[in-house]
């Protein structure tokens, strides 16, 4: 199988929430798609380990909010490396109750949908549900969606291990001998998301000019696709 021909399927990124009242969470999807216009509904595909497949199994409700292409590392990293088991998602985050009582993320999205489920297909990991959409709402009229490809290929992340699209890495890490240059010093690897710095590219997104060895990164500086802290990336050798 070649699994780079995986990556020529395009998507979208999401953040699909569901729960009510105290019991909430969500998390980063790229499998959202309008499967009929009338009436209006939509797909998602739910890893059963997640947390908020088992949120909308009780509540029969989900959201979808659709992330804008500028949106941060640190509301991906809550939604997409992190479990509702373990912390709250929607404590700092902007969002509403919807009509069903599911909650509906705000931020940095351009549109939401919130649905009530209609059908569900067990497909093995994963759970599809067909969700009717009974609400919507359009935040930024301009705004430019955010890809995975875009995510992937200009943000540099990868998919969390409960995405439908994870392809488990045949050896984590292959790279870790590889050293940019001795004056450089090593990279360093993020042990949230796996990003991986190299001191030769930097970060110029995040203020890290190429050349500069990780010691040298000021310690307020984030992980540029999961928001995790540098004291979260460990040497690689
Ligand atoms: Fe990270």
């Amino acid at each position: 199988m070649n699994t780079e021909a995986f990556f020529k399927i395009t998507y979208g990124l999401y953040i699909v929430s569901s729960g009510n009242g105290s019991k909430k969470s969500g998390y980063i999807a790229n499998t959202a798609f309008q499967v009929t216009a009338e009436p209006p509904q939509i797909a998602i595909a739910c890893n059963k380990d997640n947390y908020t497949s088992g949120l909308i199994q009780e509540s029969k409700a989900f959201s979808i909010s659709i992330l804008k292409q500028e949106a941060s590392p640190e509301i991906i990293g809550k939604f997409g490396y992190k479990t509702g088991k373990v912390i709250n998602k929607f404590e700092g985050t902007t969002f509403l109750t919807g009509i069903t009582g599911t909650p509906i993320v705000t931020d940095e999205s351009i549109a939401w949908f919130e649905c009530k489920v209609v059908n569900k297909f067990d497909v093995g990991s994963h759970i599809i549900y067909v969700g009717e959409i009974i609400e919507n709402d359009l935040l930024e009229a301009d705004g430019e969606p955010l890809t995975y490809d875009y995510y992937r290929n200009e943000k540099k992340g990868k998919a969390p291990k409960n995405a439908p699209t994870y392809i488990k890495p045949e050896n984590e890490k292959t790279e870790s001998k590889t050293f940019s240059t001795k004056d450089l010093g090593p990279k360093y690897q993020c042990m949230v998301c796996d990003h991986i710095y190299d001191p030769a590219e930097g970060d110029p997104d995040g203020g890290i000019a190429p050349g500069t060895p990780f010691e040298d990164i000021p310690d307020d500086w984030i992980c540029p696709v999961c928001g995790a802290e540098k004291a979260d990336f460990e040497i690689m050798e």
